[in-house]
């Protein structure tokens, strides 16, 4: 879904449509020094998705449809979500030496992510095992394989990578000691709290913003409760801002002494795997041009939006000029 554009037009798209890597005036990407907009720690899956009418009880066998398989694990789609805005982005995560792996790395570099800190364990890399129900409901078995590989040292090693983010993304499949490890070296932490699990104060003390759904809102704070209530109770705990994302209804921001809330665009869903890993990953990229929290998610929702008209995780996600049309 690559929207070919006129070569030299205003956003500086080449030929075959795609962008190229973003840069505050000064910056030189091919320079080793030169800053990352984004560095993403975190999880590289295989999506492997079947269609079923019905799950099978234990014992049980069914059939289901034509298995498809996808890039996915949230590290990796906001990671691409940001590339594919022009963001210049790098992966800091684990893959197995198996066939996924090799895929897994085609597809990253495809779109533009930086591979140097990719790294490779022996082994079965990541996989999510995905039915699909009539509903379009899905059920969902993750094996984090190389993923839990993914350690403190190995962000001790990166440290001249992490040093070079202006911004740092994180997400919790990884373990949380390598993700605690990646806030500490971080100039400024996005840290996505999914899938939710305890974390410590200090994780989200360092948190500029903290990036929760609904969900994960109602995980931390053990209740529900209306968006801007709960995301200033969610401040309370600590972090330095907050985004709680509301799907159609788009997301509300946190900030001291301000809480704003930033509707989404109306469109027609098709299919909202990875609206948020969408939403996050077009968040860090405006938040490493140096917008404010409010503009980047004002913009980060219409990224959102624009991933939910399409079927699929990375595959929906938009490049700049597709945006325009939004
Ligand atoms: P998650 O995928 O983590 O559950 P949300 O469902 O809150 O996150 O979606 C993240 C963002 O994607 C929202 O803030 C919004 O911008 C966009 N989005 C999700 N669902 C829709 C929808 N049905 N219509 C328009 N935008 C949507």
């Amino acid at each position: 879904h690559i929207r070919p554009v006129p070569p030299g037009d205003a956003l500086g798209s080449r030929p075959d449509g795609r962008l190229p890597p973003s840069g505050a005036s000064g910056d030189r990407p091919d320079d080793p020094a030169s800053p990352y907009d984004v560095v993403v720690v975190g999880s590289v899956n295989a999506d492997l998705i079947v269609r079923v009418d019905r799950r099978p009880a234990p014992g049980e066998t069914v059939f289901g449809g034509d298995l498809a398989v996808h890039p996915g694990g949230k590290g990796a789609n906001q990671a691409v979500a940001a590339a594919r805005l022009g963001a210049r982005v790098a992966l800091l995560g684990r893959v197995g030496s198996d066939a996924n792996g090799e895929f897994l790395r085609r597809a990253l570099s495809g779109d533009g992510v930086d591979l140097g800190h990719l790294l490779e364990t022996p082994g079965p890399s990541g996989v999510a095992l995905i039915t699909v129900g009539p509903d379009g409901d899905n059920s969902i078995i993750v094996s984090p394989a190389a993923n839990g590989r993914l350690s403190e040292d190995d962000v001790a090693a990166a440290a001249g990578l992490l040093d070079r983010a202006r911004i740092v993304s994180l997400q919790l499949e990884t373990p949380l000691a390598t993700v605690l490890a990646a806030a500490r070296a971080a100039a400024r932490v996005v840290f996505n709290l999914s899938p939710p699990a305890p974390v410590p104060g200090e994780l989200l003390a360092r948190c500029d913003p903290l990036v929760v759904n609904e969900h994960e809102a109602e995980f931390l704070l053990g209740e529900r409760g209306a968006p801007d209530r709960q995301a200033r109770a969610l401040l309370a705990l600590g972090p330095r801002s907050v985004v709680v994302t509301l799907g159609a209804d788009g997301a509300v921001v946190a900030e001291p002494g301000a809480v704003t809330a930033v509707p989404s665009p109306r469109v027609a869903p098709v299919d909202t795997t990875g609206a948020g890993d969408a939403f996050t990953g077009a968040l860090t990229w405006r938040l490493s041009r140096g917008d404010d929290l409010v503009t980047a998610t004002e913009f980060a929702v219409r990224v959102g939006a624009a991933s939910v008209r399409k079927p699929g995780a990375q595959g929906s996600y938009p490049y700049l000029e597709e945006l325009k049309v939004l």
